[in-house]
C-alpha cells in the first residue's frame, strides 16, 4: 500500500491505509493527499502550515517561470519591510475597511508597548506606496515596475491548507504609471501573464475576467482575476491583477511632475499569485491514487525504479539505471531514482504514483538482457499508459520521454477542459441559475443587475459572481435577474 494519511491534524503518513477516494469526500482526499504526498503538514497555530520540500519545490518551479516572465516585462524584484506602521493602513479608506478584520497587530517590541503600533503586511500597497513617494519625482522616474516574494499574513477565519492560511507565500508586483491608460495595459498584461502560466505550465484552463465591484479588492477600482475549477466543481480565485488607479498615490501624495510641469498623482497596479496555486494544482488534476503533476511544474519528472532479485541481476540493473539517469539528466529530465532496498518495486510504483511523478521508468533484468525499458504514464492507469521494449539508447529513450512528458502535459490540460466546460451552464434566468448552482455547475448569464441583487444571489445560492470573462458571446443580453439590457454574461458558482 502507499505511504498514509493522517488521522485528524498532523499526522504523519504511514504504510497502512489508503487516501480517502476522491469522491467520497473530496476535502478529506485532499487533505489525505497534502500529507501523504508530503506536500506540507500543519503548523502549531491554527490555520498556518509548514510546506515540506516537496512542497517547496513546486513553488520553486512557479517562482522560477514568474521570475522570467515578470523580468521579461520589465521589473525588478526588491523587498519590503515586514513591519508597517498602522496608520499606513489607515490612510486609504477602503483598504482599511477591507482589510481590518484580517490585521495582525504587533503592540510590544523588545518588552515594551509599541508608541504606534505595527501591522505584519497582509499586502504591501501601503508601504510600497510611502517608498515611491520618495522616489517619483519626475515622469523620467516612471514606470516604476517592481516585484517582491515575501510572506503575508491576514487572520483569516476559514483556513485550508495552501487555499487560505494565516500566512502564505506570494509574490505581489506593484507598478506606478505616469497615465491611467499605462496602468490598465499593465494590469492587463500580468493577468495575461498569469492565465498563460495558468494554460502552459500548471495546465489549468483558468477563465481570466474582471471581479464585479463587490468583489473588487480593497482599494482597487478594477481587479482582474483568474478563475480555475476545481475537481468538485467549486471555483479558485487563482491570482488577481488590480488596477488601483489613483487611490493609494492619492493617499498618500505620490506625485510627479509630467512633461508639461504639471503636478499629478501617480496610476497605479498590483497583482499577485499565492501558494495557493498549489492547492489549485491538486485540487484540479489529483485522483483517487493521489496527486498528479503536470511535468511542467513537477520536481520529478521521471522515476526509475529498478528492479533485481539476485545480486548478480543486481549489478547489472543499477549499471544500466544509472547509465539511463546520466542520459536523462544531460537532457535536462528532473529525475529520481528510487533503488531503497526497503522497498518493494510495488510499493514504489504506489509511492510514486501518490506523489504524482508524470512517468515512469522500470529497468528489470530481462530489460537489460534486452537493452529495453518500460515506461507508465501517471495519467493513464494500469496496462492503458504502459508501454515495453522501449530502446535505452539515449538518444531514442530521452526522446521517448520528452515526447511522453508532453503528451502528459497535453492531456492534463485537455482533461481538465473537458471537465471545465461541461461543468458550466448557459442561464437566462434566476431560475435556471438556482438550478445550475444547487446541481454544482457554475452558471454563465447576462448580468447587470445591483450589488443588492448580487448579494441575494450569494444568500440564497452560495454562489457569487467570479468574473466578467473576457471572452464575452456576440448579440443582445437581457439582465437574468432585472430583465433589464446587459452588457456583459458574469459567471455564477459556489468557490473556495
Ligand atoms: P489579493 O491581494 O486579495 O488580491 O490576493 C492575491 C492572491 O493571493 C489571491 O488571488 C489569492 O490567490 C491569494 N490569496 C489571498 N488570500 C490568501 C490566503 N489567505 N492564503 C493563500 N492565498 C491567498
Amino acid at each position: 500500500p502507499p505511504p498514509q494519511p493522517s488521522e485528524g491534524k498532523g499526522a504523519q503518513p504511514n504504510q497502512d491505509g489508503a487516501v480517502t477516494p476522491r469522491s467520497l469526500d473530496f476535502n478529506a482526499w485532499y487533505l489525505d493527499v497534502i500529507a501523504y504526498a508530503e506536500l506540507a503538514d500543519y503548523g502549531p497555530v491554527r490555520g498556518t502550515m509548514v510546506i515540506r520540500p516537496y512542497g517547496y519545490a513546486i513553488w520553486e518551479n512557479i517562482q522560477d517561470y514568474l521570475n522570467v516572465k515578470f523580468k521579461e516585462t520589465g521589473h525588478s524584484n526588491m523587498y519590503f519591510p515586514q513591519f508597517i506602521p498602522y496608520s499606513f493602513i489607515e490612510k486609504e479608506a477602503s483598504h482599511v475597511e477591507g482589510f481590518s478584520p484580517e490585521l495582525a497587530l504587533v503592540t510590544i517590541g523588545g518588552g515594551k508597548e509599541l508608541e504606534e503600533k505595527l501591522v505584519v503586511r497582509p499586502t504591501s500597497e501601503t508601504i510600497v506606496n510611502h517608498m515611491f513617494t520618495q522616489w517619483i519625482h519626475s515622469y523620467r522616474d516612471l514606470p516604476l515596475m517592481i516585484n517582491q516574494w515575501a510572506n503575508v499574513t491576514r487572520w483569516e477565519m476559514r483556513t485550508k491548507p495552501f487555499i487560505r492560511t494565516l500566512e502564505f507565500l506570494w509574490q505581489e508586483g506593484h507598478t506606478a504609471h505616469g497615465t491611467p491608460e499605462e496602468a490598465e495595459k499593465e494590469a492587463l498584461q500580468m493577468i495575461d501573464v498569469y492565465t498563460k502560466f495558468a494554460y502552459e505550465v500548471a495546465a489549468i484552463p483558468v477563465i481570466p475576467g474582471r471581479k464585479s465591484t463587490i468583489e473588487t479588492f480593497a482599494g482597487a477600482s478594477r481587479t482582474y482575476t483568474i478563475e480555475a475549477m476545481m475537481g468538485d466543481q467549486k471555483a479558485l480565485q487563482a491570482g488577481t491583477s488590480h488596477n488601483l488607479g489613483q487611490n493609494f498615490s492619492r493617499a498618500f501624495g505620490t506625485q510627479f511632475t509630467d512633461e508639461n510641469g504639471q503636478r499629478q498623482h501617480v496610476w497605479q497596479t498590483s497583482w499577485a499569485i499565492s501558494t495557493r496555486f498549489i492547492g489549485g494544482i491538486i485540487m484540479t488534476h489529483g485522483d483517487d491514487a493521489g496527486l498528479m503533476l503536470p511535468p511542467k511544474i513537477a520536481p520529478v519528472q521521471v522515476v526509475i525504479v529498478p528492479i533485481w532479485k539476485t545480486a548478480d541481476e543486481k549489478v547489472g540493473v543499477l549499471e544500466s539505471v544509472s547509465s539511463i539517469e546520466k542520459a536523462l539528466k544531460t537532457a535536462g529530465i528532473k529525475v529520481k531514482v528510487d533503488d531503497s532496498e526497503q522497498r518493494t518495486p510495488g510499493w514504489k510504483y504506489n509511492f510514486w504514483e501518490m506523489k504524482g511523478v508524470p512517468l515512469r521508468i522500470e529497468v528489470g533484468p530481462r530489460d537489460v538482457s534486452k537493452r529495453t525499458v518500460v515506461t507508465s504514464r501517471r495519467d493513464a492507469p494500469g496496462k492503458q499508459g504502459k508501454e515495453f521494449g522501449i530502446s535505452m539508447e539515449p538518444s531514442v529513450l530521452v526522446s521517448h520521454v520528452n515526447q511522453r512528458l508532453d503528451d502528459i502535459q497535453a492531456s492534463l490540460l485537455q482533461r481538465a477542459t473537458t471537465f471545465r466546460d461541461s461543468n458550466i451552464v448557459d442561464v437566462t434566468s434566476y431560475e435556471e441559475l438556482k438550478a445550475a448552482i444547487a446541481e454544482g455547475k457554475w452558471a454563465r448569464g447576462p448580468w447587470s443587475a445591483s450589488d443588492e441583487e448580487e448579494l441575494r444571489v450569494k444568500e440564497e445560492t452560495g454562489a457569487t459572481i467570479r468574473c466578467f470573462p473576457f471572452d464575452q458571446p456576440e448579440g443582445e443580453k437581457t439582465c437574468l435577474m432585472s430583465g433589464q439590457p446587459a452588457a456583459e454574461v458574469a459567471i455564477f458558482a459556489r468557490s473556495y
